[in-house]
């Protein structure tokens, strides 16, 4: 059976639902739904995204009180208020976030906590929304005079919203925006290089999950018809990141897995445990604790990956491009000085990584930094790049300086990198992986990626990456997941990607450690070739049989500095440098 039939049974099952059961499942259904709009957020944002919010319930609170206020209060139609709550979480996700998210490691979390339970305080103690006991008889909805009065007819309404947001969030991680999104979670240096601004990043991804919180709110208000502080407060909250948590929070569907279970566990733990223990109590709390932790314990990844592996396995493929192909750089003239460093200066507390050390690269040229291990080269990259900022000394690329400025900044002028120690975002495919390095090349925002209006744009990303990727001897992987790779392809799938930024300037940390002798062979002649088109390399290499044949040029450092420079020849007949690095390997 393919994915399609099967998603088709779903829906018709969907779809059969309230016409066969009883009225107390269809609630309960409406409540899963419900659930699971809010936890497609968490899914985005926690799951994904790697920011943990304990703040959800509160955006849906937050909408629910305004249209019960909005149309209890004002008489306005439940049709019209539901941009005015849209509208009003915007600004207020937009501060929450701008204040939050800037905050790292458990602080972050710490912060929702803190203004989820301020909300919620402010529900139970504005006395314009009805204080503890909250706001009744809010009205029903209606579609061209037919009312949503009861259970299956929200019915419809709720499980439509919840596909069509499970779909836009789909289609959103599979797009440029969405593999940024993906690197979020301990790969900010890595995006921030191919050009990702990061920090604006996680607040759109804020946004977009309090956004979909407010949609469940808004339905759940005219679901229920009453309002009341409790179920959005920090427990609520909790429950939703739960949900997020034991479904699965790599796959969107895993948002309606978590609700399904969850919100049936908790029902029947209501219903049975007053059975078997004769005493009522909220003993399922307790109980329901227990299961999340053993869940937890079993199960890191959530459900989801138990759920795929029963799916039928679907053939990728690559969509041809219907539109003319990216434009390249125009590289600029041979000889001219490209990248120029003088007297910059790195220190980490006492230790001068780098050390008033002056070299430039010309365009065409392949230039080799060697050096002991410690010597500065990588930090080096790190200060050409922008990853770090040098403490002294003057970095300027085509005579423009570029010392101050971010990482994505210096991407948008040509720069591409490898990492020494392989930065890839594992959960990806490999074509997914070298697309990363188009993202500058790319245009489609969050909306045209949830609605598909991406897919020219993105067919011609991914045949970039897919070429480039042919280049580096891995087009027969395109599909396999990165973290499949052993480590000499995963440095090759880093210089696919380099390369499909279209640099002027490559920087390869190390690209050969771990290659076997052919693939040395191809790498090196990948660098040759790339030199013909005009495209300059600075290359840090520890081997030096490799570097000898290949570069143009080299620079040596030592404790930071610069022991010597000049053509390979030289270098290999320079005493000083065969006493402070070849003589000590050889
Ligand atoms: P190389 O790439 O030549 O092996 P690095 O540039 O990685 O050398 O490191 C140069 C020196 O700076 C080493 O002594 C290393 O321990 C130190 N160093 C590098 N990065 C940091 C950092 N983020 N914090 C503190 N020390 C660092
Ligand atoms: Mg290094």
């Amino acid at each position: 059976m393919s994915r399609r039939l099967l998603l088709l049974a779903v829906l018709v099952l969907l779809a059969a639902a309230p016409l066969l059961l009883p009225d107390f499942y269809v609630t309960l259904m409406n409540y899963i739904g419900l659930a699971s709009i809010v936890t497609l957020g968490l899914v985005l944002l926690t799951g994904v995204g790697g920011l943990t919010s304990f703040g959800q319930a509160a955006f849906v609170g937050i909408s629910a009180y305004t249209s019960a206020v909005l149309t209890t209060r004002y008489g306005i139609s439940p049709w019209l208020s539901l941009p005015a709550c849209l509208l009003l979480t915007l600004p207020i996700s937009l501060f929450l976030g701008f204040i939050t998210l800037r905050l790292s490691g458990h602080y972050l979390p710490l912060g929702t906590i803190a203004w989820g339970i301020a909300i919620y305080f402010l529900f139970g103690n504005l006395e314009i929304l009805g204080k503890y006991s909250g706001i009744a008889e809010i009205p029903r909805l209606s579609i061209f005079g037919w009312s949503l009065g009861g259970g299956r007819q929200m019915y419809y309404l709720i499980w439509a919203v919840t596909l069509v947001a499970l779909l836009a969030a789909g289609n959103l991680l599979d797009s440029r925006v969405g593999r940024a999104i993906r690197a979020l979670k301990g790969r900010t240096t890595m995006a921030q290089s191919f050009g990702v601004d990061t920090n604006r990043l996680k607040i759109i991804l804020f946004v977009y999950a309090a956004l979909l919180a407010a949609m469940s709110g808004w339905l759940y208000a005219h679901f229920l018809r009453y309002v009341n502080p409790s179920p959005f407060s920090l427990n609520a909250s909790i429950e939703y990141l739960f949900m997020a948590v034991i479904g699965g929070s790599t796959q969107v569907w895993g948002a309606i897995i978590g609700a399904t279970l969850l919100t049936m566990l908790k029902e029947w733990l209501k219903d049975i445990l007053p059975r078997i223990t004769d005493q009522s109590g909220n003993y399922e709390i307790v109980v329901f604790g227990l299961l999340i932790v053993l869940m937890l314990h079993r199960t890191r990844e959530g459900l989801v990956p138990y759920f795929s592996a029963l799916l039928p396995a679907e053939k990728p493929v690559l969509a041809r491009p219907t539109t003319p192909p990216l434009p390249a750089r125009v590289q600029p003239q041979r000889g001219e000085p490209l990248l120029e460093v003088e007297g910059a200066t790195k220190r980490f507390g006492a230790l001068a990584a780098v050390s008033s050390l002056s070299f430039e690269v010309r365009a065409g040229e392949v230039l080799g930094l060697i050096g002991p291990n410690g010597a500065g080269k990588s930090t080096v990259f790190n200060l050409m790049t922008g990853v770090l900022a040098a403490n002294e000394g003057e970095i300027r690329f085509r005579g423009e300086r570029i010392e101050n400025l971010s990482a994505r900044a210096i991407a948008r002028r040509g720069m591409a990198r490898t990492f020494q120690h392989v930065n890839i975002v594992p959960s990806m495919t490999v074509l997914e992986n070298a697309a990363f390095g188009a993202h500058l090349r790319g245009h489609a925002g969050v909306a045209a990626a949830s609605l598909r209006l991406d897919r020219p744009e993105e067919a011609l990303l991914r045949h970039e990456a897919a070429q480039q990727l042919d280049r580096v001897g891995l087009g027969k992987n395109l599909f396999d997941q990165a973290s499949t790779l052993p480590l000499g392809s995963q440095r090759m799938l880093e210089v696919a990607r380099a390369l499909c930024a279209d640099p002027m300037l490559l920087l390869l940390d190390e690209p050969a450690a771990g290659l076997r002798y052919l693939e040395k062979q191809a790498l090196a002649d990948l660098v040759r070739r790339l030199r013909e088109e005009g495209v300059s390399v600075l290359l840090v290499e520890h081997d030096m049989e490799f570097v000898m044949g290949l570069v143009d040029r080299i620079v040596v450092m030592n404790f930071g500095e610069k022991l010597a420079e000049g053509s390979p020849r030289e270098i290999q007949n320079n005493p000083a440098v065969v006493e402070a690095y070849l003589g000590s390997v050889a």
